[in-house]
């Protein structure tokens, strides 16, 4: 008789903690399989029911089927771990997930934004700004004469100093602001909910921060670069009526033709789009 009792009450253990393990799926799960989650739980829980009736039973009447009670243990057990071999196999599908999403959203070398998903955030801060009527600012940031670094100190060291750079440049940028690399050495920033004169000082402090940090990588000769930086700022008021895909054209095109504003005004500076700004070359979006 205990021995029933014991097989029943151990596999009454095995499904309570298989009921415990879905309801706790279905409670962290996002994604659309999490209701087959909730249906495993609430099956899993009434079948519970099945494991007390026959321990009731032999308390009332001492009377048990001794082949139940043995067969109860394996079925309780191979369902406790069904569930937890699909638990193992959705946690790892979750991080495979994860890490695709994470690879497809960053530039390798850098570890910035990539340019598709940098171009994706402008978007939707376009969008963020229309509704709550914020401005926004967009920087675009090109290393100068960058080919004579790969040129004097090889390519692997120019891939460094653009890693340092992204580095460097997140020193001085606020936790909101993103970079992203939309080319070799060529960089977006998006400066969330700022107006002129806070992307200007910002800009600038960031140029400066460049022009006065040594860069340490594998060469022994010391390196220091420049940076010029082609700013714009996004005014929700003066926009409303254009599509935003034609907004985000726009906008690059703005932060292009200030960057080689800055670039033909002498390099290592600052300059902003803006009524002055001559059509110095054809934008390349
Ligand atoms: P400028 O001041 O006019 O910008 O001069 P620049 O030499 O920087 O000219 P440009 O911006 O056109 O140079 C791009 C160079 O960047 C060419 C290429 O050798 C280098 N480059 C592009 N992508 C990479 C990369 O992934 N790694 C390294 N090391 N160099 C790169
Ligand atoms: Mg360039
Ligand atoms: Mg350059």
């Amino acid at each position: 008789m205990y021995i029933a009792i014991g097989l029943y009450c151990l596999s009454l253990l095995c499904q309570v903690f298989a009921s415990l393990i879905s309801l706790s799926l279905f409670r962290h799960s996002v994604t659309i399989y999490r209701w087959g989650w909730l249906f495993l739980a609430t099956g899993l829980g009434l079948m519970i029911g099945r494991r007390i009736g026959p321990i009731f039973h032999i308390f009332e009447s001492g009377r048990f089927d001794l082949l139940d009670a043995i067969l109860s243990l394996p079925i309780s057990g191979f369902l406790l771990l069904g569930v937890l071999g699909l638990r193992k196999l959705i946690i790892k599908s979750d991080n495979n997930q994860l890490m695709l999403e994470t690879l497809a959203q960053h530039d390798p070398l850098t570890n910035s934004l990539s340019r598709t998903e940098i171009l994706y955030r402008v978007s939707e801060e376009i969008e963020r700004s229309r509704r709550n009527k914020h401005s926004f600012a967009l920087l675009e940031m090109d290393i100068d004469h960058f080919k004579d670094v790969n040129d004097q100190l090889g390519h692997h060291v120019g891939d460094e100093v653009l890693i340092n750079l992204v580095r460097q440049s997140q020193e001085v940028l606020r936790s909101i602001d993103t970079v992203g690399r939309i080319g070799g050495e060529e960089f977006l920033i998006l400066l969330p909910e700022t107006d002129a004169t806070g992307a200007a000082q910002i800009a600038e402090r960031l140029r400066e921060h460049i022009a006065n940090t040594a860069n340490e990588t594998s060469s022994s000769s010391s390196i220091k670069i420049t940076i010029s930086i082609g700013g714009t700022i996004f005014n929700p008021n003066e926009n409303m009526e254009y599509k935003q895909d034609i907004l985000l054209n726009e906008l690059l095109n703005q932060a292009d033709l200030a960057m080689y504003q800055a670039k033909n005004e002498g390099r290592n500076r600052v300059a902003f789009w803006g009524a002055s700004t001559p059509p110095l070359k054809r934008a390349r979006y």
